[in-house]
């Protein structure tokens, strides 16, 4: 995955609005839009033409005025390939107002889903849910959760059941039966258990909650609101953004494996300070930065 704006509210010379592309195997997943996003996924070779779902937490400037302009590129580009929107309800009505009145064609369908809550969209690569923010306005938090793969293939038990190597191992590598001799052959019987994928919270504008530990429980890498360091909570509490210490509180309950701070407000120059008061409370705590890119493992490989 890669950082494509961190900041918050307001850019920096360093910092762009916010906006995250991740991407498995040629499908591409956005997470906001901030301004100027386009321009960002040109520069990191993302694609505009890609199989893509572009996930919005909420109706504030700074995730979302990107879209149009964004959408209004890969037009441009000639994209004839679906793309899923997934948001709040209003952000429809936005798109459909602005592209009106700026007369915006389109080269290729929305597929457009309101977001509740609970599973939003099974895509190729990812099953995508969704739960409530506690933000200013009607937000929410996006967790992507990768495809079970099959399990362990074991060579030994596929020899000893007869089965030539070659297409129909990797038929049962791929979770399919294969047929030998007249006898169907299940991958179970030459595999391991299912192992689960990997899962990426992100959660957009919040305050914290036990709720939201709960939802991003297991999280391969958390990306949390990390607007202010702990010294400025007020601020947090009044504008309903995290402080560094606060997302690394989530991070630890929720038994993430990584958390990225990210959201940072446009006041401090350096966010090194965020990273050490969030390592004292989850150790495994990295600050995202423009253009950064981030490989997700699986645990325990
Ligand atoms: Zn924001």
């Amino acid at each position: 995955m890669t950082f494509l704006g961190t900041s918050s509210a307001a850019p920096t010379r360093e910092r762009g609005l916010p906006s995250i592309a991740v991407v498995r195997e040629g499908e591409v997943v956005l997470l906001d839009c901030g301004e100027g996003v386009q321009r960002r996924v040109i520069t990191h070779g993302i694609g505009l033409n890609k199989e893509m779902t572009i996930l919005v937490t909420h109706l504030h400037g700074d995730h979302v005025t990107g879209l149009l302009g964004l959408l209004q590129t890969m037009s441009l580009a000639q994209r004839k390939k679906e793309v899923n929107v997934v948001g709040p309800a209003k952000l429809q009505k936005w798109l459909q107002v602005t592209a009106e009145l700026l007369q915006i064609g389109l080269s290729f369908p929305i597929s457009f889903r309101a977001v509740k809550g609970g599973t939003v969209l099974r895509t190729r690569g990812f099953r995508v849910r969704a739960t409530k923010a506690s933000h200013s306005v009607e937000a929410y938090c996006y967790l992507l959760e990768e495809h079970e793969r099959p399990g362990e293939f074991h060579p030994g038990d596929a020899k000893a059941l007869g089965i030539p190597e070659g297409k129909l191992w990797s038929r049962l590598q791929k979770g399919r039966p294969v047929t030998v001799k007249g006898r169907r052959i299940l991958p179970s019987e030459v595999t391991g258990s299912p192992r689960p994928g990997r899962k990426i919270g992100y959660s957009g504008d919040t305050r914290p909650s036990a709720r939201l530990a709960r939802f991003f429980h297991g999280c391969d890498l958390l990306i949390f609101d990390s607007t202010f360091k702990q010294g400025d909570r007020d601020k947090a509490l009044e504008r309903m953004h995290s402080t560094c210490v606060e997302a690394a509180g989530v991070a630890k309950a929720a038994g993430a494996g990584r958390l990225a701070l990210t959201h940072f407000s446009a006041r401090y120059r350096s966010v090194s300070g965020l990273v050490r008061e969030a390592r004292q409370v989850f150790p495994s705590t990295f600050a995202a930065s423009d253009g950064m890119k981030v490989e997700v493992g699986y645990r325990g490989s």
